[in-house]
């Protein structure tokens, strides 16, 4: 059976994450909004979009979704973060006290391509992807330090901009903002 796949539902591009899943062939009963510690104990893994990273910070520790994520990544769930969802997985934010889930071990630097403005669209390789993806990136995060049991799985101009340990995942850009579908079908198969 296909696993029921939770997309953080918070604040963010959550619904995006479910077109994508959707055309990456899931079925969408088998996808769920996630916004509370019971919705959470109904999925098998969690997609944590892009958003605002102190917002979602403050609403997860509001609901108690940020222990009872902890506790089910610690038992072995997979969990991908893009954009703001890396940062919330991240152990530290570079400058600034901030929440964090501390589920990858690295350090992150919000806004770390500029402004809004400054939003770009890249072809990028990623291990494990047969193909370059087409990735977005909107006041992304970059990866500035990382424990050696991090995998670097991508950069950009020498920046790490896509991580992995074990079954959690990060990605500094928004790859559910096109069409490209390899990254879902990559952590669907997780
Ligand atoms: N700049 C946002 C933050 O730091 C993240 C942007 C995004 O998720 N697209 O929270």
């Amino acid at each position: 059976m296909a696993p029921q796949v939770g997309v953080l539902a918070i604040q963010g591009s959550f619904q995006k994450h479910i077109e994508s899943l959707i055309r990456a062939g899931h079925p969408a009963d088998q996808i769920y909004e996630v916004r509370t510690p019971k919705d959470l104990s109904q999925v098998d893994r969690l997609i944590i979009p892009g958003g605002e990273s102190t917002t979602v910070g403050l609403l997860m520790q509001h609901t108690g979704l940020d222990q009872t994520i902890v506790e089910r990544a610690h038992q072995g769930m997979p969990i991908w973060g893009t954009c703001m969802g890396m940062i919330m997985l991240a152990r530290t934010v570079e400058n600034r006290e901030q929440f964090s889930l501390n589920l990858l071990n690295i350090t992150v630097r919000r806004n770390a391509f500029g402004a809004q403005v400054h939003s770009f669209e890249t072809k990028l390789a990623v291990v494990g992807l047969v193909d370059p993806i087409e990735a977005v990136f909107i006041r992304a995060p970059i990866v500035t330090e990382h424990g050696p049991e991090v995998q670097v799985l991508s950069t950009f101009n020498d920046q790490i901009v896509a991580v992995q340990h074990n079954k959690i995942l990060g990605t500094s850009f928004h790859p559910e903002l096109t069409t490209d579908t390899q990254l879902h079908r990559y952590f669907l198969n997780l």
